[in-house]
């Protein structure tokens, strides 16, 4: 199957001169979203997975089945103000400004091999963020998975020394 083929390009949203990649077109197909999860299971069996861990929104989209089908936990990173026990944060940049990324302290075991699982990788400010998240709790990070990689915008340089499997490449 070629996956490239399910994305839906939406030139300037959300703002002008951004080619937004939907992935919502994968989603709504049960055979794409079949697909892409398996070849992110089989990554994850690759690279031996204890727990998965995917930042909001999308990253629950793509990281849910991947878990369901490894029979492993999934933890969830989210915006400020979501998570109701105790936390620990990151702040990362932005291209204007900075954000923060939040997860429950007791979300991973130390020693815990994570596969951190998200739609897309852009500027890798997201898994950089998240990285940082799971490694402050002692987890090792067994590979991070993506669905896209916009190549152009260098968030593989993030990923450095770091295990990356992204099912398309633009
Ligand atoms: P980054 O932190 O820069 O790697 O951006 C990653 C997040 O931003 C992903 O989780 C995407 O949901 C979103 N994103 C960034 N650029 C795009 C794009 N061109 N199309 C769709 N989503 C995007």
């Amino acid at each position: 199957m070629n996956l490239k083929d399910y994305v839906t390009i939406v030139q300037d949203y959300p703002k002008e001169g951004i080619r937004f990649k939907d992935i919502s077109t994968i989603m709504d197909n049960g055979q794409a979203y079949k697909f892409a999860t398996d070849e992110i299971v089989k990554f994850a069996k690759e690279v031996g997975t204890d727990i998965i861990v995917g930042p909001e929104a999308r990253g629950f989209i793509i990281g849910c089945p991947v878990a369901y089908a490894l029979e492993v936990g999934f933890a969830p990173v989210r915006k400020p103000g979501k998570l109701p026990r105790e936390i620990i944060s990151v702040e990362y940049d932005l291209e204007y400004g900075k954000d923060t990324l939040t997860i429950h302290k007791d979300a991973i075991k130390p020693g815990q091999r994570v596969l951190i699982v998200d739609d897309l990788l852009a500027t890798g400010g997201t898994v950089g963020a998240t990285i940082e998240l799971v490694e402050k709790l002692g987890g090792i990070v067994a590979g991070c998975a993506f669905i896209i990689e916009l190549s152009y915008l260098n968030g593989h340089e993030k990923l450095q020394g770091y295990n990356k499997r992204a099912l398309i490449t633009y």
